[in-house]
C-alpha cells in the first residue's frame, strides 16, 4: 500500500513509539501523586510540554494538553464564549474543519450569531469578510493556519492584527500547519491555537490548546485541577510523551521534511500538467502546505475514483477524514465557488516522509490511466 493520505494522520515515529513504551511498561505513575513514581511521571510530562511549545514558539505554561485537535477545538470556543456576555458576536471562516464548525453551531443554538468569513476562488479570507465581522461585533473569531483538504495557508499573523485592533480575540486551528510549517504562536498574535499529536508522527488522542493567559476561558472537563484547573483528568501520560517526543522530531527535521514533501508535490503537479492535462488542482495558485494537492479529473467522481486508486494499492481522500464516511462535496470547495459537479470529483493526496518519487509516478500513472479510461468512454458515446 502507498498512503498518500498524511493529512488524515501519520504513522508513528518509530523513536516516538520507544519514548512512549516505558511510560506504559513501567513509568506508569500518575503525574499528581507526591511518591517518587508520581514525580517521575511529572517530570516527564512538564518535559513534553516544554517541547511541544518548543515546536511553536510558545511557553510551556501555556499548553494545555487535550484529547487532540478536536477538542482544542471544543475548548477553545466553548470555554471563551462560556466567558462572554450571553449572546455575544462570534465569526469563523467559510472553510473551518468540522471539529470547529459544529461547535459554533452548538453555540450559534444557544445564542450566539456567528458570522461566516468568507474566502476568495483561491481560498484566501476575504478581508472586507473579516472586518464585516468585527463591524458586527465579533468578539472570538477562529481561522484555521492551513486547510486540511486544500492547504491553502491563511496569512494567521494579518488577520490577527485586524482582530486585535477590533479588541476581540482570535483562535487558530493548526492542527496541519503544525509540523509542516515553522510556527510561532507568540508571534503570530493568535490568542489561542490547536495542535493535533498525530498530524506529525505522534499518537492518536492527544493534543494541546496552546492559550494566552490573557483570554478568560471557562474549562470543558471539570475535574481534579489538572492542567492549571483548565482541563480535568488524569493526564494520557505515554501519548503526551509521544506527543513532546514527536513535537521535538519535528522541529529539529521540518526543514528537511517540508523540503522533501516539496520536491515531491512539484514533481506530481508536474508530471499531471504533462501527462493528465484535464487534471484541475484546487487553489494552485495560492501559498499551500508543502504536502498537499487538492485535484479532480472532471468527470470521474472522488469516491469513485478513491476506490479505483485504493484496489490498485494507492491509498488517498475525497477530502476530511471523518466518521461519517459523508459523500457531501467538499464545503470548502464550495466556499471557494468551485462548481458543485466538479467539487464531487475531489481527491486529496497528502504527502508525507515516507513517500518516493516512486510513489508519487505510481500515482501519476494511475490518474492517467484513468483519465484515458474516462475518455475511451466519452467517445465510445
Ligand atoms: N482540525 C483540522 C484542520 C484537522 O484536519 C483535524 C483532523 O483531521 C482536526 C482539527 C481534528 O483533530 P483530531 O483528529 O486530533 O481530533
Amino acid at each position: 500500500m502507498i498512503y498518500l493520505d498524511h493529512n488524515a494522520t501519520t504513522p508513528v515515529d518509530a523513536r516516538v513509539l520507544e519514548a512512549m513504551l516505558p511510560w506504559l511498561r513501567t513509568g506508569w505513575g500518575n503525574p499528581s501523586s507526591v511518591h517518587t513514581l508520581g514525580r517521575r511521571a511529572r517530570a516527564a510530562l512538564e518535559q513534553a510540554r516544554e517541547q511541544v511549545a518548543a515546536l511553536v514558539g510558545a511557553h510551556p505554561s501555556q499548553v494545555i494538553f487535550t484529547s487532540g485537535g478536536t477538542e482544542a477545538n471544543n475548548m477553545a470556543l466553548k470555554g471563551v464564549a462560556a466567558r462572554l456576555p450571553a449572546r455575544a458576536p462570534l465569526a469563523a471562516s467559510a472553510v473551518e474543519h468540522a471539529s470547529v464548525q459544529q461547535p459554533l453551531l452548538a453555540l450559534a443554538r444557544s445564542g450566539h450569531p456567528v458570522a461566516e468569513i468568507g474566502v476568495s476562488p483561491q481560498g484566501q479570507i476575504e478581508r472586507d469578510a473579516l472586518e464585516e465581522a468585527l463591524r458586527g461585533g465579533a468578539r472570538l473569531v477562529s481561522v484555521m493556519w492551513a486547510n486540511n483538504e486544500t492547504g491553502i495557508i491563511h496569512d494567521i499573523p494579518r488577520v490577527a492584527e485586524h482582530v486585535r485592533e477590533a479588541g476581540a480575540f482570535l483562535h487558530t486551528d493548526a492542527v496541519q500547519a503544525c509540523g509542516k510549517l515553522a510556527l510561532d504562536f507568540a508571534a503570530s498574535g493568535a490568542h489561542l491555537m490547536s495542535l493535533s499529536a498525530h498530524k506529525l508522527n505522534g499518537p492518536k488522542g492527544v493534543g494541546a490548546l496552546l492559550w494566552d493567559k490573557s483570554v478568560d476561558m471557562e474549562p470543558l472537563l471539570h475535574g481534579g485541577g489538572q492542567e492549571k484547573g483548565l482541563r480535568g483528568g488524569t493526564e494520557n501520560l505515554a501519548s503526551i510523551i509521544g506527543f513532546g517526543v514527536a513535537a521535538e522530531l519535528a522541529q529539529s527535521e521540518l526543514a528537511q521534511r517540508a523540503q522533501h514533501a516539496l520536491t515531491l508535490r512539484r514533481r506530481l503537479e508536474q508530471g499531471l500538467a504533462q501527462r493528465v492535462g484535464e487534471a484541475v488542482i484546487f487553489g494552485a495558485g495560492a501559498e499551500r502546505l508543502p504536502n498537499t494537492v487538492f485535484l479532480a479529473l472532471p468527470g470521474i467522481e472522488g469516491e469513485s475514483l478513491l476506490l479505483e486508486l485504493d484496489r490498485q494499492g494507492l491509498a488517498v481522500s475525497s477530502g476530511a477524514a471523518c466518521g461519517s464516511g459523508y459523500s457531501e462535496p467538499s464545503h470548502v470547495l464550495r466556499a471557494m465557488g468551485v462548481d458543485i459537479e466538479l467539487a464531487h470529483c475531489a481527491v486529496r493526496i497528502s504527502l508525507g516522509a515516507g513517500n518516493t518519487a516512486g510513489d508519487v509516478d505510481a500515482l501519476i500513472d494511475a490518474l492517467q490511466a484513468q483519465a484515458a479510461c474516462m475518455q475511451r468512454m466519452a467517445s465510445a458515446w
